[in-house]
């Protein structure tokens, strides 16, 4: 990503113009203007905050020759060469390429030269946690000694990493990510300045995603206007970041949030055929399921909330929107896996946790404390935190009578009690007949059965065909994902024993079954390039893909 000239063009040059970091510019414009400039600086915070622009504009406001309430007047001669990049007491070192302790030596021997024009000679030194400690320890000499000349800036995305007497030797500021509101007016002066007309929601897309860095932000715009000019909408933003659109998104998180698994898992689908960046889908789902979290939680709406009142704001407890934001929360795109795997794991699991569960609406639970009845309401929560291993197995309640449960949204399906004995199936009834009689029993058993990493039931759901061949059941799902997990469960003897325990009780036999799974026959997963709306666009010009590369998050 090499748009940065908006960033370049328009780094701030006050302190005022400092975006989303008040407190930090206010409390040094007053150093400067009363004259208590410090010799160490140490600037904490995400990358794209503003730390190296605002070192810049401290090297400015303390050489000036005619400062303006601690601001740099950025008229005269050492103000104007910070700003043109030549000014020689402005020293930047990138501590990430310069890290030995030869640089750091070098430093030392160098820092006792005079500023050449102004009062200060001013060391920023960026990524400073990369330093060997070797390196650190022959800055901190420097540190302690300073020249009276000298002030050092470090800056740092990773305080944590840095030798403690540092931190200590060091006026410290921390710098906040800037929140999406802000990122978004501060993108619209720039379209202004530009003369490109743009959608607030559009600059709201960009801000989101730039999540807390300007010079992120900045440069996506400068993509977007690059690519569509002025005026700027809000599709082309979302074509450009790959991005679903919000009623797809509250589609699949509703579909998510009630355990429609099979719906949810085609939404996904759809959308990830659309080309849609599966990473920036899986921040969208996150945000929506937040922005219904934060609506029940306290009225609270993201800054750009435009949600309204919605359905599930009501039906859906808070139990269940914390566990699906931790499911979604866990997911991690491995590049060796299917991409939609991850998602479509979370939605799965998080199904899971929506499934039927008399205990959960059970009276005598009401005073439990709501950790324990979390935990007891939703087995598969407590599994993914921290059960030990040797746990035993959770005593099962006798089923509270169905007249006594009640149906939420969350719950479509109708409850039958765990230990209902279904009425014995005709001798002499074929095996595949059976079958179909006890299928949802079989899926219903299952539901909560977890083989060697995955749940049964909701990965039957999911199956797209099943059928029985003399003492064969034959699977075959649509995505490619549920096929490669059911293979893996039916390759483990607890997750085989399962679902065969289960198929021979549901359909009354005794004869030893199989489980074949059968590779889906029409192929789902088209390389994810090729389905993108630009490639294809490209491909109807005579384009041809000659080599699909892993999408990464922008540089650090
Ligand atoms: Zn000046």
């Amino acid at each position: 990503m090499n748009a940065q000239v908006y960033y370049r063009k328009w780094r701030p040059r006050r302190f005022d113009d400092l975006v989303g970091q008040e407190a930090v510019a206010r409390t040094l414009k007053q150093a400067v203007a009363r004259n208590r400039i410090a010799h160490a600086y140490l600037f904490c915070g995400p990358r794209g905050t503003g730390k190296t622009s605002t070192a810049r504009i401290l090297a400015k406001a303390a050489n000036c020759l005619a400062p303006q309430e601690g601001e740099p007047c950025n008229q005269c001669s050492p103000c104007m060469a910070v700003n043109d990049g030549r000014a020689l007491d402005l020293v930047e070192i990138d501590a990430a390429s310069n890290r030995r302790i030869e640089e750091m030596r070098d430093l030392r021997e160098k820092v006792h030269y005079s500023p050449s024009e102004g009062r200060f000679k001013v060391y920023v030194l960026d990524e400073v946690h990369m330093l060997t400690n070797e390196a650190e320890a022959a800055l901190l000499k420097t540190l302690e000694e300073p020249p009276p000349h000298v002030m050092f800036i470090l800056a740092t995305t990773d305080p944590q990493k840095l030798n403690e007497t540092i931190v200590s030797r060091c006026q410290r500021f921390d710098f906040k990510r800037i929140s999406i509101e802000a990122t978004a007016q501060n993108l619209a002066r720039v379209c202004e300045a530009e003369g490109i007309q743009a959608d607030l929601a559009a600059l709201r897309a960009i801000a989101r995603n730039a999540d807390g860095s300007m010079r992120d932000a900045e440069g996506l715009l400068e993509q977007a206007a690059t690519s569509f000019g002025s005026p700027l909408t809000l599709d082309q933003v979302r074509l450009l970041l790959g991005l679903a659109d919000d009623e797809r998104i509250r589609q699949l998180v509703d579909q998510t949030l009630e355990g429609q698994t099979p719906q949810a898992l085609a939404t996904l689908s759809a959308i990830a055929s659309e080309g849609v960046s599966l990473r920036q889908l899986h921040r969208q789902m996150v945000d929506e399921v937040r922005d219904i979290l934060l609506a029940k939680a306290g009225g609270k709406q993201s800054p750009d909330g435009d949600a309204g009142p919605r359905r599930l704001l009501q039906s859906v407890s808070m139990e269940r929107l914390l566990l699906t934001l931790r499911q979604l929360g866990q997911v991690v795109f491995r590049p060796d896996a299917p991409p939609t795997l991850a998602l479509e794991l979370a939605i799965i699991e998080s199904a899971q946790d929506a499934a039927p569960s008399p205990q959960a609406v059970a009276p005598a639970h009401a005073e439990a404390p709501p950790q324990q009845r979390l935990a007891e309401a939703h087995p598969a929560a407590a599994t993914s935190a921290a059960r030990p291993p040797a746990a035993p197995v959770r005593q099962e309640r006798p089923p509270t009578s169905p007249s006594q449960a009640v149906p939420t949204a969350a719950r479509p399906r109708p409850v039958a009690p765990a230990n209902a004995t279904p009425e014995p199936l005709p001798e002499g009834m074929p095996m595949a007949e059976r079958l179909e009689r006890r299928w949802d029993e079989i899926i219903k058993a299952l539901e909560r059965k977890k083989g060697r990493r995955f749940y049964l039931g909701p990965l039957l759901r999911a199956c797209k065909q099943h059928r029985m061949e003399g003492d064969t059941l034959y699977l075959e799902f649509t995505h490619t994902s549920h096929t490669e997990r059911m293979r893996e469960e039916m390759d483990t003897p607890e997750g085989k024993r399962l679902l065969i325990e289960a198929l021979a009780k549901a359909i009354g036999v005794t004869t030893p079954l199989k489980v074949e799974i059968i590779a889906p026959t029409t192929p789902q997963r088209m390389d994810k390039a090729s389905r993108s709306p630009l490639v294809q666009a490209a491909i109807s010009m005579g384009g041809r893909i000659i080599e699909e590369i892993e999408e990464k998050d922008y540089d650090e």
